[in-house]
């Protein structure tokens, strides 16, 4: 059992008993006082062991019961145009600037629901007013403007009424506890607008309810009846479907797993941006960003979410100086001392928020920037090595025989430049096909560099070319070592799926003598050596031979430092 699913269960007897009550509420003919008064003895009766387990657990099987008989078929339902619900949708991103549309709109709409109200400015207002001061839980203010708002919050006044009465149930929870009134106070409302056919603004109270009283804990149960509503609602894009999406989106990620938040995100961002707060799209976003980078790895998307997640993070400070701005303006002096403690509190948490999430941005931007770093080596490790033979090659000779020719250079060494090349090799491909080729490179790459110093430089220069460039390496003592390398060529048998065959090499020599005042052209060099190797091959292969000069200078050209 996890350990935040109830602990507690209810009996057969008492389940049917919900659902009795629940049938005759629903039914538009009954007396709902009356019926209330039996509910509320029921439920005092059940809950006098220990009312904080069993509550939660009455609570969401009434919401359960509620659920299946209002729609038992479990049929999308197709709301008509409300104009309570509009109402609701604007009062959730209050508080509405008294320029903006959406405020005009809201007059519109509390004159005509509403039309008995004797001061609908005042009275939207202080409702407004009402809903801040619940989120930022300021109860010593709440219980003012619920006392103010009183006598105007009747079922006939329904714009007022029906607002007026979720935040109280949900007080009731968190200033009084007082579970049994505030489902009392939920059941009244949906005994009501189940009566006036009202589906969507009925299935609105119903999640405000899942989501706020002590059924609000992250169970599989709330998780399923929320999904049951989601798929009566879904593609709607109206309210219901919006704030039941959020709901799925925001449960814990025990119950929700990521792929799954990640599809909701997609559909919900596909809803007009004017319909979510600002904090309900950082958080939607920010979790794309998280989610893009740490389980898809693709930092293209990540950077692209955390750049609105913290657009909107932005933005969230605006309603923020507004929000202080409002309470400023609508309470008096005494009243908004009091509420800037509480205000302070949820700004504080809030800071608190954003720091954490700046930290997870870093981290994934910091991870993002290692992959991207180890990558990048790889990458450019790829690029200076030949595939076939894992030798250097031409782009890593580029890069580092300059530096190579100006040490020799500055310490007046000599630089020798030796071009390898195998004999007929076209032959070995034609008589034992490509493949064995290839092996032959291979096996003749690791002769050529079995005794090869790291800070020389060996690269496969073309097809069966090779170039070694030896540091402070004489024209004689090279012409030793590539004398001996020759033999160790020919002497190997190169035995590959079951062909034994034995190769030769030549092999041009250029040496030259660098002086700081007198730096060698490097493709120079390499055409001289070149030049060598062809004087070789023409002499009849499997030999070594080396470019004579007379006058080395004559030979040099001089080459600025790069
Ligand atoms: P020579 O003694 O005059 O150098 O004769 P050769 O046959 O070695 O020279 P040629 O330039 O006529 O042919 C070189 C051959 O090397 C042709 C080409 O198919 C082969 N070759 C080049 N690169 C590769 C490779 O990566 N793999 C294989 N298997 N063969 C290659
Ligand atoms: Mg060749
Ligand atoms: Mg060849």
């Amino acid at each position: 059992m996890k350990h935040n699913e109830p602990i507690f269960t209810l009996g057969a007897r008492q389940k049917q008993q919900i659902e009795k009550s629940i049938r005759e509420l629903l039914d538009p003919g009954c007396i709902i006082d009356d019926l209330l008064k039996n509910i509320e003895d029921f439920l005092h009766e059940q809950a006098e062991l220990d009312k904080r387990i069993i509550y939660p657990e009455l609570e969401i099987t009434i919401l359960e019961s509620l659920i299946t008989q209002l729609n038992p078929g479990q049929e999308r339902v197709n709301c008509a145009d409300s104009q309570l619900l509009e109402v609701f949708e604007i009062l959730s991103l209050a508080p509405v600037s008294p320029k903006s549309e959406s405020n005009s709109r809201l007059y519109q709409l509390f004159y005509q629901l509403s039309p008995e109200l004797p001061s609908p400015h005042e009275a939207f207002d202080k409702l407004q007013l009402l809903i801040i001061l619940s989120k930022i839980r300021d109860s010593h203010n709440c219980k003012y403007f619920f006392s103010e708002l009183t006598k105007w919050a009747k079922y006939k006044h329904k714009s007022l009424f029906y607002p007026y009465h979720i935040l109280f149930a949900r007080f009731e929870i968190w200033d009084r506890d007082d579970h049994l009134h505030s489902i009392l106070i939920w059941l009244r409302m949906i005994a009501l607008i189940s009566r006036e056919q009202d589906i969507g603004s009925l299935y609105y109270i119903i999640i405000q309810w899942l989501v706020s009283g002590r059924a609000y804990l992250d169970t599989e149960r709330r998780k399923n009846t929320l999904l049951g509503i989601y798929k009566l609602f879904e593609e709607q894009g109206n309210l219901v479907s919006l704030s039941t999406g959020l709901q799925l989106f925001n449960l814990a990620d025990s119950l929700m797993k990521p792929d799954a938040k990640m599809a909701y995100f997609s559909s919900l961002t596909r809803l007009p941006e004017a319909k979510f707060s600002s904090f309900q799209l950082q958080k939607l976003y920010f979790f794309a960003g998280n989610y893009s980078s740490g389980i898809k790895s693709n930092f293209g998307d990540a950077i692209h979410y955390f750049k609105s997640s913290n657009y909107y993070l932005y933005k969230c400070w605006e309603t923020h100086r507004t929000i202080t701005n409002f309470l400023r303006d609508s309470l008096s002096e005494y009243q908004f001392h009091h509420s800037i403690r509480y205000w302070n509190e949820r700004i504080h948490e809030y800071n608190n928020q954003i720091s954490i999430q700046n930290n997870a941005y870093l981290e994934n931007l910091q991870i993002e920037y290692d992959k991207i770093q180890e990558l990048y080596k790889e990458v450019e490790e790829l690029s200076l090595t030949d595939a076939l033979t894992g030798l250097r090659n031409r782009r890593y000779l580029e890069l580092n025989v300059h530096q190579m020719v100006l040490l020799a250079a500055r310490h007046s060494v000599p630089l020798s430049f030796i071009m390898i090349d195998i004999d007929h090799f076209k032959r070995v491909n034609d008589s034992y096909g490509h493949e064995f080729g290839d092996f032959v490179l291979k096996e003749l790459s690791g002769i050529l560099s079995r005794d090869f110093r790291k800070s020389d430089i060996l690269i496969r220069y073309g097809g069966e070319e090779f170039l070694y460039v030896l540091f402070d390496s004489s024209q004689g003592k090279t012409a030793r070592i590539m004398e001996d390398l020759r033999n160790q060529v020919q002497n190997h048998i190169f035995s590959f799926s079951g062909n034994s065959i034995q190769i030769s090499i030549s092999i041009g020599i250029r040496t030259c003598l660098a002086k700081p005042y007198n730096k060698p052209a490097i493709h120079r060099l390499i055409f001289d050596a070149d030049t060598a190797l062809y004087k070789a091959k023409n002499l009849g292969r499997n030999r070594i031979c080396i470019f004579e000069t007379k006058d080395d200078n004559h030979n040099l050209e001089i080459e600025l430092d790069r």
